[in-house]
C-alpha cells in the first residue's frame, strides 16, 4: 500500500516548477492529484497525464488564484469529482522585485491576491471537505524570515503573511485533526528563479550549501508533511533553503 493511497490532493500552480514536482511526488506516494494553472494549459495537461500513467487519477483545471470565484469553484469541483479532499498545497505564487517607488498599485494587488488572499480562500473553501488527517501545506519563502537584499519588500511581506495564516489555521483546525504548515524554500531552480539567472551566484552565496535546491527537494518535504509521518507537525515553518536563514 502506498503512503497516500486513497487520498485526494489539490496542488495550486501545478503546471511548472515546485507545484509540478509536488503533484508528481504525491501521485508517486499514492494520491490522486488535481493541479491548477493559469496560462500553461499544455504543461498542466502533461502533468495530469503523467499522474494518470502512474495509475492515479490526475486532473488539470484552469483556475486563476487571483479570482475568488474560480478558487471556490475549483475546490467544489474537486470534491464533487473525487468525493473528498485530503491535502491542499498552496503553491501558486508570483514574484515581484523592484524599489518601492517603482512598484505599481496593480503589482501590490496582484502579489497580495495570489500569494496571500488565494491561500486563505483555498483554505476557507477546503475546510468544508477536509476531515481527520487533513493537511494544508503552503509554500512560503525564506524571505519571510530573512530579507538579505533590497527590492523584495512586497514579495517578502506577502510570504510573511503565510506564516500568520499557517499558525492561525493550525490553532483553528487542530481540534479537527487537520495539520497546517508552511515550507520556506530558498533558491530553487525553476522558471521563477533559474539557477543560471543573473542573480543566481549571489543567491548561492546566501546559502550554507553553496548551491540551488531542486523542485524535488521541496516536493519531498511536502510529501513528508502530507503523509502519516507528518501527523504531529503543525503550525510549523520548515526551511528547505540550503541554510539561507542559518
Ligand atoms: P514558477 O514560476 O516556476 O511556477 C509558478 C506556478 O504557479 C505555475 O504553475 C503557474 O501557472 C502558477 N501560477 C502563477 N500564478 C497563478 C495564478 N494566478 N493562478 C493559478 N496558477 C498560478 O514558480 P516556482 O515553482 O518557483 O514557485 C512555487 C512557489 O514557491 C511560489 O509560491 C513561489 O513564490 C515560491 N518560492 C519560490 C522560490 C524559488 O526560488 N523558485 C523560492 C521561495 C519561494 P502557469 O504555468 O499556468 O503560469
Amino acid at each position: 500500500l502506498a503512503k497516500l493511497d486513497g487520498k485526494v490532493a489539490l496542488v495550486t500552480g501545478g503546471s511548472r516548477g515546485m507545484g509540478a514536482a509536488t503533484a508528481l511526488r504525491l501521485a508517486e506516494d499514492g494520491a490522486d492529484v488535481v493541479v491548477t494553472y493559469l496560462g500553461s494549459a499544455e504543461r498542466a495537461e502533461e502533468i495530469a497525464q503523467k499522474i494518470t500513467a502512474m495509475g492515479r487519477r490526475g486532473w488539470a483545471v484552469r483556475a486563476d488564484s487571483a479570482d475568488p470565484q474560480e478558487v471556490r469553484n475549483v475546490v467544489a469541483a474537486v470534491a464533487e469529482r473525487f468525493g473528498r479532499l485530503d491535502i491542499l498545497v498552496n503553491n501558486a505564487g508570483v514574484g515581484a522585485v523592484g524599489p518601492i517607488e517603482d512598484v505599481a498599485l496593480e503589482d501590490v494587488d496582484r502579489v497580495l491576491e495570489v500569494n496571500v488572499r488565494a491561500p486563505y480562500l483555498f483554505a476557507q473553501a477546503a475546510v468544508a471537505h477536509l476531515g481527520e488527517g487533513g493537511r494544508i501545506i503552503t509554500i512560503g519563502s525564506c524571505l519571510a524570515n530573512r530579507v538579505a537584499f533590497a527590492g523584495a519588500t512586497l514579495y517578502a511581506a506577502s510570504k510573511a503573511a503565510t506564516v500568520g495564516l499557517t499558525k492561525g489555521l493550525a490553532r483553528e483546525l487542530g481540534p479537527r485533526g487537520i495539520t497546517v504548515n508552511v515550507i520556506h524554500p530558498g533558491p530553487i531552480d525553476t522558471d521563477m528563479n533559474p539557477a543560471d539567472g543573473p542573480g543566481a551566484d549571489f543567491q548561492r552565496g546566501l546559502t550554507a550549501l553553496g548551491e540551488f535546491g531542486s523542485a524535488a527537494d521541496v516536493a519531498a518535504t511536502v510529501a513528508h508533511l502530507a503523509g502519516e509521518d507528518g501527523r504531529y507537525i503543525t503550525g510549523a515553518e520548515i526551511a528547505v533553503d540550503g541554510g539561507v536563514v542559518a
